[in-house]
């Protein structure tokens, strides 16, 4: 099927409050023009350099979403263009993409990456190291940054009880925040779910899903 098919397919089963994010690692510029096509207009990456690789020769009014975990000293790499960080996962970060939002004039939205998975390898924080970060102080002198969610990835596995489990204990972390709503808090987006889960993520709360291999086929 083309990727134009599989867009249309996907977008019509989501409902109206979830966003699609388009994943397009490791694929090719055309494949994301043909997406851009089909009107398409949020991608996301995982590698940085890749991704203003990418946004350096698409159409400006793409939206760029990192989704992968970020090393701090490349955020100076995105921060002219990034629109939305997936992966943050501690203060030292926040602090780091916050300055180099005030280099280039801008607010940066990021979502808080938390740890639900079974696997070590997963990264994210825990429910202490996450309220840890929102009570502190430092955060409130962040004035270029935005936190407007939360984002986890449910465990690789075909039990699905499992990663329902997951994402529904992601959505309880998101809720009993919700009362949150400072200057750079402001809490309204839970990014849960990728190809092979995302309707149970949006059973259990997701409104933006992250899908990749559905849109544009396999990785190698
Ligand atoms: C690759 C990736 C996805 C998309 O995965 P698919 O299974 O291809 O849909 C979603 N989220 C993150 C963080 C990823 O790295």
């Amino acid at each position: 099927m083309s990727i134009q098919t599989n867009l249309e397919h996907i977008k019509s089963s989501l409902p109206q409050n979830v966003t699609l994010v388009a994943v397009s690692k490791t694929k090719p510029v055309s494949d994301l023009m043909e997406a851009y096509e089909a009107g398409q207009r949020i991608f996301g990456e995982n590698k940085i350099q890749e991704m203003a690789e990418k946004w350096e020769v698409m159409p400006k009014d793409i939206q760029w979403h990192m989704i992968g975990h970020v090393q701090t000293n490349k955020v100076k790499f995105m921060a002219q263009f990034v629109s939305l960080i997936h992966g943050v996962d501690s203060l030292k970060l926040l602090k780091e993409i916050n300055k180099q939002a005030l280099k280039n004039n801008r607010v940066i939205d990021c979502l808080l990456q938390i740890h639900i998975a079974d696997e070590e390898t997963k990264f994210g924080l825990d429910e202490e190291e996450l309220n840890t970060i929102l009570n502190s102080p430092e955060l409130n002198e962040m004035k270029n940054i935005r936190i407007v969610g939360l984002m986890g990835m449910a465990t690789f596995t075909d039990k699905q009880n499992q990663i329902k489990k997951e994402f529904t204990n992601l959505k309880s972390i998101f809720e009993k925040l919700q009362p949150l709503n400072t200057k750079n808090c402001q809490l309204n987006t839970l990014s849960m779910g990728m190809s092979g889960d995302y309707q149970l993520a949006i059973e259990c709360g997701s409104t933006m899903v992250r899908i990749g291999s559905s849109i544009f086929g396999g990785r190698k």
